[in-house]
């Protein structure tokens, strides 16, 4: 199968290989040390700021979304939750589950966000800020930075999930003055589904460190102390954390995360290039690097879903909810060349040809 999903997506050959071999015991210097490395090129290519930490978690990154929100907010918070689609109400539905005190900031689907729009809110109004940076659902890629702006203004505790940006699209975590940022093992990473990963600033390591979380399993001052040695609370993705080591290490010799983010770029700009010749429309006002929704002028979104599947053998990403019928989404992250495009082209040329599109 070609996948053009959001993940889990291709992983390169080298990581494939690892996931082939038996899975060590981690109790060791030996994997510390892997783990040590691993924290050290996630806080590089995050351009974290000085005596942050990241953590690794054993969960899809929905869980270190929640791990965020327990760990980082009290009723006394207030939070503004940037809501765009399904990722953003995934934000607010974990703060009502938490029975946190939030505000939703809406955006039509495909809708960017604006200054203006954000100076309707009084930042003054706000302890907390919880935004996804690529809104995956809609592939839309807020301005992190303007958001971070705003939020210094009133020491706004910032959150930004990174879990489709994260080396896809440009990220500094200094420029943006985010307290945390979160991503994970299959998106751009290009690894299995497993691992999430959370980056904390310092100011994010002591409010992690003073808090009592309702929880064992997200307590992430106890993910910190363990971490110091190069070891997690419990049980951790073991193999899953030696592909990830691979991975960054690979990333790193290669030119660093600019030069991986700059290949993920190339590869949407050629899709969106080739596309063109075909009866599509783009739907988002502020394109993120990793995800192209598409709509068909004619025919039906999942249709063609489903014959790209099992006609041609290709995954495009089908939208869910009220945009089944009308959006798909075509990734550009994993292992993917200028070639794939093509294939995915030549495969669409064909639906076209039999009267489907
Ligand atoms: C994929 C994704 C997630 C996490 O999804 P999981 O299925 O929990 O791994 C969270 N936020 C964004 C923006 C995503 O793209």
């Amino acid at each position: 199968m070609l996948n053009f999903t959001v993940g889990p997506v291709t992983s390169p050959q080298e990581v494939c290989e690892i996931g082939s071999q038996q899975v060590p015991y981690f109790r060791t210097p030996e994997f510390s040390q892997i783990m040590k490395e691993n924290e050290q090129l996630i806080l590089e290519f995050a351009h974290a700021p000085k005596y942050s930490r990241a953590v690794f978690m054993t969960c899809s990154s929905t869980g270190s979304m929640e791990a965020s929100v327990m760990n980082f907010f009290t009723k006394d918070d207030h939070i503004l939750v940037i809501n765009g689609g399904s990722f953003g109400a995934r934000f607010a539905k974990i703060c009502e589950i938490h029975e946190l005190n939030y505000t939703c900031l809406n955006l039509k689907h495909g809708q960017k966000l604006t200054q203006e729009m954000l100076d309707t809110y009084n930042p003054a109004d706000f302890t907390g800020l919880l935004v996804n940076m690529d809104e995956t659902s809609t592939g839309v890629l807020y301005d992190v930075e303007m958001i971070g702006n705003f939020c210094k203004k009133n020491h706004i505790f910032y959150v930004i999930d990174c879990v489709s940006s994260f080396l896809a699209d440009p990220f500094d975590m200094r420029r943006c003055h985010a307290d945390v940022m979160i991503t994970g093992s299959q998106k751009a990473l290009a690894c299995p589904p497993g691992v999430s990963i959370i980056v904390m600033s310092p100011r994010a390591i002591r409010i992690a460190q003073n808090t009592h979380v309702r929880s064992l399993y997200f307590d992430l001052n106890d993910c910190l102390l363990n971490g110091e040695r190069g070891q997690t609370p419990f049980t951790p993705a073991v193999g899953i954390l030696l592909q990830i080591n691979a991975r960054l290490k690979a990333i790193k010799k290669a030119g660093g995360a600019e030069t991986e983010i700059a290949r993920v770029a190339e590869q949407a700009a050629d899709f969106r290039e080739k596309i063109k010749a075909l009866p599509f429309e783009f739907v988002s006002e502020s394109p993120a690097n990793a995800v192209t929704p598409v709509h068909p002028l004619y025919g039906d979104a999942y249709t063609i879903f489903t014959m790209l599947k099992n006609d041609y053998h290709i995954w495009i990403c089908p939208n869910g909810g009220d945009m089944k019928h009308d959006i798909f989404r075509v990734g550009h992250i994993g292992d993917l060349t200028s070639e794939d495009n093509t294939t995915l082209i030549n495969a669409l040329t064909d639906i076209r040809r039999k009267g489907y599109l």
